[in-house]
């Protein structure tokens, strides 16, 4: 039996090597090509472990289904509304806003989320 720990590390490991993501589902199917008797129950719960550990984050976009990302620091993502994929976007985050909010609003504003939404450039050419 795979160790909770080797199983953590496995699970890292597979985060932090693909940008493609991936939901707590996809990682399972991954883990099982590894620790075929891995349950989708550990996976869920070593990937919260690690969001907690700041090790991993989270896309907790209100209306999908949770991705988990190798990235655990702040940053944009584009998503493509015909196939689903999910991808960095390289531009800094802008805090400006966080501030300009705040003044405004008097909320206490921790960060921002920011998801661009479209059709990625497989999709575009798939559509002549
Ligand atoms: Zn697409
Ligand atoms: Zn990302």
């Amino acid at each position: 039996m795979f160790r909770e720990s080797k199983q953590r590390e496995a699970i890292l490991r597979f985060v932090k090597g693909t940008s493609s993501h991936p939901t707590a589902n996809h990682v399972h199917e991954e883990m099982r090509k590894e620790i075929p008797n891995i349950s989708l129950g550990t996976v869920y719960r070593n990937l919260k472990l690690l969001k907690r550990e700041g090790k991993i984050s989270e896309l907790d976009i209100a209306d999908s289904k949770s991705r988990f990302d190798g990235n655990p620091h702040n940053h944009y993502h584009f998503r493509c509304e015909r196939c689903g994929r999910v991808f960095d976007v390289d531009e800094p985050v802008n805090k400006e806003i966080d501030k300009r909010i705040a003044r405004k609003t008097g909320f206490k504003v921790s960060h921002h989320i920011l998801e661009f939404r479209g059709l990625c450039r497989d999709c575009q050419s798939s559509n002549e």
